[in-house]
């Protein structure tokens, strides 16, 4: 049997034996968490399982739009439960889930995990895990089909969600005829790829573009050009009424520089700052999110760090230095 045969058996198992099942989100959820979520909720409910959706963070606006977005119950509220079987989706290790998802993911009876982070630490009882896919979407949408699930039209439309954010619409190198296969599947499916064009991507608030501006007028340029920084400060929230998720897309805009391989987004939160890194075509981004005891993938990783925004762009700065030559083309 394939890894995937044997794990969608497992999980089968552990599904059919189990009266309450969880599902739960990371910390800042994106679309590829949200959107797998949103599918798997979608699988279970349609197996009539009693099926709890542990949120974790706000869903942001832009992926309200998702059928099950609405179901979620804040993590703060499950603290006491045990659940027969819980399911994580797009999380690397147990740190993602916060304090509080942490207790309740080590109380479930049974563990599942599928994902797609080179850095996942196999933190469940069952893992299924596949780096080199695109994202946690695609490989949830292998492990439906080995389940012989029915995909819905609101399930194919949420599995979308997830692939195309995580694939930057589809342009990140991680994208292979294997993942358009799978899309068309999800069209077969019934797939609305317009209402997520036009959630995801078609929806930028004034504020957003307000905050989108002031911050990236601040860009600094390291490494003769090759590393783009920029950090948003909470006074730049302020200042333009923009929300915290707002700052979602910044990174890739730095990234999306001519002569840029590196972009680095600093956030400024209230009691912590939060790295993101990406590049295009050489530099491992995981090298640098591990300095800051974070993970992801080579081409897009984050951490958090616990002390000031100027601290860290230091930190930043002298890391640059050291393993980046400045002169090379
Ligand atoms: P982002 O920059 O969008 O927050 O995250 C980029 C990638 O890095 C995502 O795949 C995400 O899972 C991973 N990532 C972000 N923050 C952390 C973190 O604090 N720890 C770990 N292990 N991975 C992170
Ligand atoms: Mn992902």
């Amino acid at each position: 049997m394939s890894d995937l045969q044997t794990f969608a058996a497992s999980l089968s198992k552990h599904i059919r034996d189990a009266e309450r099942i969880a599902i739960m989100s990371h910390v800042s959820p994106d679309g590829d968490n949200l959107g797998s979520l949103d599918a798997m909720y979608g699988y279970l409910t349609g197996l009539d399982k009693d099926v709890v959706y542990i949120g974790n963070d706000d869903v942001p606006e832009d992926f309200t739009f998702l059928t099950y977005a609405k179901e979620r119950v804040d993590v703060e509220e499950l603290r006491d439960e045990v659940f027969d079987l819980l399911i994580a989706l797009d999380s690397s290790d147990i740190d993602r889930f916060g304090d509080e998802g942490r207790e309740i993911f080590l109380k479930a009876e049974k563990t599942a995990n599928i994902d797609h982070h080179l850095s996942n630490d196999r933190f469940a009882d069952i893992n299924y895990v596949v780096p080199k896919a695109t994202s946690t979407g695609e490989v949830l949408f292998r492990v439906l089909e080995a389940l012989d699930a029915r995909i819905t039209p609101e399930m194919a439309t949420a599995l979308y969600t997830a692939i195309s954010t995580d694939t930057g619409s589809f342009q990140y190198d991680s994208v292979d005829a294997e993942t358009h296969r799978v899309v068309a599947k999800l069209y077969d499916a019934g797939c609305d790829h317009n209402i997520v064009v036009n959630a995801v991507y078609q929806s930028r608030s004034r504020e957003k573009l307000a905050l989108m501006t002031r911050v990236l007028s601040k860009i600094q340029f390291l490494a003769s050009g090759k590393v783009a920084m920029v950090s948003c400060l909470l006074k730049d929230l302020e200042a333009t009424g923009a929300s915290s998720d707002d700052t979602e897309g910044i990174v890739e805009q730095l990234r999306n520089i001519k002569g840029v391989e590196m972009a680095v987004f600093l956030k400024e939160k209230q009691d912590e700052v939060k790295l993101s890194f990406r590049s295009k075509s050489y530099l491992n981004c995981i090298e640098f999110a591990e300095e800051f005891d974070g993970g992801g993938h080579v081409r897009a990783a984050g951490a958090s760090a616990h002390v000031s925004i100027e601290k860290v762009e230091g930190k930043v700065r002298a890391l640059v230095d050291e393993k980046i030559d400045a002169e090379r083309a």
